[in-house]
């Protein structure tokens, strides 16, 4: 059994579609495979519909959180929601929040951007994209990449998407916990994504995991592209310690990234877990 549990399609920041993304799954051997866009759940029904014989579709989303960092500050934190009900009143209005937010925040960067002499145009940009499509520094990256400024979209973080020059705006994002609490009461389950991925920025300490732990998260992401082998030791020691599920996925956002669909993958009954968790576990589907 071959399992991935966090992948993006056109719904949000990946280059394959939906339906793309699923066949593609099946292509790579994989029996399941979760839908995982940031902030929206518009790619479902075209995956599910999709869905190749043989392969399992978990529904889910990727939530952009913010969390005290057990340092005296705060950090972004991205938490995987699973086998939630879409149509719930918190989740609409929370996916429907962040995707506006999400929009007006692309468009200060692109406009800080332009202020510099960089040929990207905000309203362009913006106007471009589907208005349901929660806008993500990818989208700029690739426009980037279409005016010639740089080669990839890989290049395009390195050099001025990260975090730490005055090109990027943080977003105001709920807490963490909250949106654990959301996600349960939406009969769903949750995953702390990438929590260790120190080249991506500051990240929680191990206390706070713990404090998540306590406030109901279900699962640490520990097999993932952007963690080192300690990254991945320490996370599995807390798994331990606080009795969270272990999951293993590749992050997959087709063309936006190198990785390959399945290039780390979950345990068969760590998903089954996960999903004995989920209240929502109906949303489930295929064999
Ligand atoms: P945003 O949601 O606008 O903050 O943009 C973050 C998104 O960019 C995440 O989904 C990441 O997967 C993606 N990302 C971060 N770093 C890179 C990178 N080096 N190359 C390609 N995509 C990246
Ligand atoms: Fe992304
Ligand atoms: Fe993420
Ligand atoms: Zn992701």
């Amino acid at each position: 059994m071959r399992i991935d549990l966090h992948c993006h399609s056109t719904a949000s920041d990946g280059t394959d579609t939906p339906a793309e993304l699923v066949a593609a799954a099946h292509r790579a051997g994989l029996d399941a495979l979760a839908i995982t866009d940031h902030d929206t759940t518009a790619g479902w029904a075209e995956a599910a519909a999709a869905l190749p014989p043989g392969l399992r579709l978990v529904r889910g989303a990727e939530l952009t959180c913010v969390s005290p960092d057990g340092r005296g500050g705060w950090c972004t934190i991205h938490l995987l929601a699973y086998l939630f009900d879409p149509q719930a009143e918190a989740v609409v209005a929370e996916h429907a929040r962040t995707r506006a937010e999400r929009r007006t925040r692309l468009h200060t960067m692109a406009t800080r951007m332009a202020a510099d002499g960089y040929p990207v145009d905000a309203d362009t940009l913006l106007g471009d994209l589907p208005a349901d499509v929660p806008a993500g520094r990818p989208h700029l990256a690739q426009a980037l990449v279409r005016a010639g400024v740089v080669e990839s979209v890989d290049q395009a973080f390195a050099e001025l998407l990260h975090g730490r020059n005055h090109y990027h705006v943080p977003s105001h994002k709920t807490l963490a916990v909250d949106a654990i609490d959301m996600t349960k009461a939406a009969g769903g389950v949750t995953v702390l994504a990438h929590g260790f991925a120190h080249r991506r920025g500051p990240t929680v300490s191990a206390e706070v995991i713990g404090d998540m732990a306590a406030a109901g998260l279900d699962g640490v992401e520990v097999d993932h592209p952007d963690h080192d082998p300690e990254a991945r030791a320490r996370l599995r020691a807390l798994a331990d310690r606080h009795d969270l599920i272990v999951t293993g996925s590749s992050d997959y956002h087709g063309t936006n990234k190198t990785v390959r669909l399945g290039a780390e993958t979950t345990d068969p009954a760590m998903l089954a877990e996960l999903v004995s968790r989920a209240s929502g576990a109906g949303l489930l589907v295929g064999s």
